[in-house]
This record gives C-alpha cells, structure tokens and sequence, in this order.
C-alpha cells in the first residue's frame, strides 16, 4: 500500500475536486439529459453518452471538500460511525437515505467538520450518539419533514471493486438490519454498513456518496489519533485537514489509495473476473498500486498477476474516489499482447473469462467506475483494437486517451 501524501509538512492548498463533477449530468433525476462526450484515442475522435451514473455523480449537488475550522450547529448534518456502520434512516417508498442533524442526538462529544455538499454542512461525531427521545422542537432538513419510520429491509450486498480492501470491515456477504416493526414507536434511525448502503434502492447519490466520504475520513482520524513518529496522541490542525503531533512536528494528511481497475480487451470481448471472496457480481481486473511503480505498471503487474496476460496500448479512461477502501481508482483499457490464455490466479479470482461485448452481464447498481467501464464497453462505447485499426506495436502504450 503506498501512501502518496507528502508528510514533510508541506501544505496542499487546495483539494477542490475537479469541475468535471459538477459537469456531469445525473441521469437519476426528473428531466436528466444525456452528456455526450467526445475523446481522443491516437488521432481518432470518438463519441459516447455521459456512461452510467457512478457514486460521485451527484449533480446538481457538489462536494466541497475544503477544510473549515468549524462548529457544528444544530441544524448541521452528523454522521456517526460505530464499527463502520453509520447511522441512518432508510425511507423505500420514497427511496431516500436520511441522516440526523445535530440537534437531534444527545452530546455526540466533539464533532469534526467534514464537508458540504450544496451548502450542507457534514460533522463526524467522535464520541457515541443518541438519539434524543423527544425531538418536537428538534430542527430538521426541510427534505425529512415527510419521511415516514424507517421499515426497511434491505437485501445484503457487498461493496468493494477491489479483491482486499485496504482496511475497514471486510466486503463480505452479511445480512442487513432489521428495522424495528412500524406500528408501535417505530425507530427512525438504524445503523448500515456500506455494503448494505450500496444495495438500497435511492433516487440519487447525494446521501450514499456523503456516506462513502465521510467513511473515507472516519477511517482516516480513527488511525492517525497517535503519532507514527514518536507515538504521542495528535492533536487536530485549525488551518487545514490534518493531524499534528505536538511533540514532533509530524503531521499527518488523509490516506489515499491509489488502486487501478483495468479492463482488458481482446477484439470484440472483455476479460471479466470475479472475487474469490467478498463482491460477488462480475469484476474486472483490478488492484492497489505498489512502491515504486507507475499507474501503467500497476496495470500490466496486476494482470499478469491476476490472469497471466501481458497488455498493451493502455490507455486511461476516468477515476473515482472509493472511500470504504480509502482509495482512488484509475480506470484503464488495454489489450491483450500475445497469448491470450488465461492463467487465472485461484488465491484471488474464482472466475477469469474472455466475455464477447454483447454477453457482459454487468453489476446490480451503476455505483462503480467497474460497471460503467462494463456497460461502456458492453454498448460499444470503446473501441476494440480492430475497430480503431490498430497496428500491433508496443510503443501504443506510451499514449493516453484524453477525454474532453
Ligand atoms: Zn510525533
């Protein structure tokens, strides 16, 4: 696991996310329109639709993820993890995932400041929540005032595009909660894994990704409450997301993994995986970047290590932030290079199979930046090698694609 984060307390100003998100038309919504988009693979200019709808698409809604040294208000959205469950409610019939606000729980202890999304303010409790039983007077988000008592029940599911997460609960198949039964003093909020986020049926993305973000920082200030210097509790930074040591100086920056997902091509078919453990739906080729290796040699050691291929013309399709795993995945495209004979690793993968593009059966949700390079390529949306005429030469995987 490589940690690209520069702990020599230089200062990263500014960690805005790119403005291709709020680019990006959330095709969930009333009234959604297509993006269409054009990209450039060596001289040829191609055309595809917006591609599905992945966690981070959340438009009209944006993340702002710049740091505030702020207080949390009553009115303030918090979240609160217990052994990586977050407390939430589940409305079905409206399709709709609600956190509380602050003034709904009792003392949460100190509340950090997370993000916005739209002018929402996020706080991650610390300390364990209750919710308060009386809460008349307790101010709400205008958007739960209709909400019925949670009574969901949710199918089980499992949430990672990668065969190890890095760390956190492990992407098993687990049951769901149960929600207390509607009729007598019914209770609104329950406590969901990811996975079991992942798997409900939600309008749009807004609240699943806050919840992936915020997982992300949870994880993140759960580890970095002591030094890995000198080993003296951290203390929280007023200026910028970070925790610093007080005895030495040291300061510690959110983690992120950078992991690739890597959809291999033979002509008019995809090299579809599944896990051995965990995520059950079809996959691709997929892992974490190592010491001293480029994004592009993850790839080709990762599918030589996972099926037994040499690729090539590796060319860099789209990323997403995956925060139960902490990581940022690169989605490439190559082709196979040679033999295409599948030596799949059986410690990894329980399936490895060439998949013709009109027979690729693709995941339960369009949450994943996998599906999407799935579902593109599966509606033909990437090129094979035939179709972009490719000549057979090594030097093609020097070049990107560039999407504009
Ligand atoms: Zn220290």
């Amino acid at each position: 696991m490589l940690n690209f984060r520069p702990e020599d307390g230089r200062k990263r100003k500014d960690r805005r996310l790119p403005d291709a998100w709020a680019k990006t038309k959330n095709k969930k919504g009333n009234g959604r329109d297509e993006q269409s988009l054009l990209f450039l693979v060596q001289g040829h200019i191609f055309a595809r639709d917006g591609g599905s709808t992945m966690i981070q698409d959340i438009a009209p809604a944006r993340l702002d993820n710049a740091f505030r040294d702020a207080a949390a208000e009553a009115s303030d959205t918090l979240v609160s993890f217990e052994n990586g469950k977050i407390l939430a409610a589940y409305d079905p019939e409206a399709e709709r995932l609600r956190f509380p606000c602050v003034g709904e729980c009792g003392d949460a202890g100190e509340a950090v400041y997370l993000f916005s999304v739209s002018g929402r303010r996020f706080f991650l409790a610390e300390g364990e929540v209750s919710l308060r039983k009386r809460d008349g007077d307790m101010p709400r988000p205008a958007a739960a005032e209709s909400q019925p008592p949670l009574s969901a029940v949710v199918p089980a599911a499992s949430d990672s595009q990668l065969p190890r997460p890095a760390e956190g609960p492990a992407a098993s198949e687990s049951r769901p909660p149960r929600a207390a039964e509607a009729s007598s003093s019914p209770a609104p909020f329950t406590r969901f894994s990811l996975q079991e986020l992942r798997a409900l049926k939600l309008r749009e993305n807004t609240e699943i990704f806050a919840a992936y973000t915020a997982y992300h920082l949870w994880n993140w200030y759960r580890t970095s409450r002591f030094c890995g210097a000198c080993g003296s509790p951290t203390a929280y930074d007023h200026t910028e997301r970070a925790k610093v040591c007080p005895a030495c100086g040291n300061r510690i920056y959110p983690r992120i993994n950078p992991a690739v997902i890597v959809g291999v091509t033979r002509g008019d078919s995809l090299l579809i995986t599944r896990y051995r453990e965990g995520f059950r739906h079809n996959a691709l080729v997929a892992g974490f970047a190592e010491i001293g290796e480029t994004l592009e040699e993850t790839v080709q050691r990762e599918v030589m290590e996972e099926v037994g291929l040499k690729v090539r013309n590796i060319r860099y399709y789209k990323s997403q932030p995956w925060g139960i795993a902490s990581d940022l995945l690169a989605g490439f495209f190559c082709e196979v290079d040679g033999d295409d004979t599948i030596r799949m690793d059986p410690h990894e993968l329980k399936y490895a199979e060439w998949v013709p593009r009109k027979e690729i059966v693709l995941q339960p949700s369009d949450y994943s930046l996998t599906n999407e390079m799935m579902k593109l390529f599966r509606d033909g949306g990437w090129p094979s090698g035939e179709e972009r005429g490719t000549a057979p030469d090594r030097r093609d995987s020097d070049q990107l694609c560039s999407a504009v």
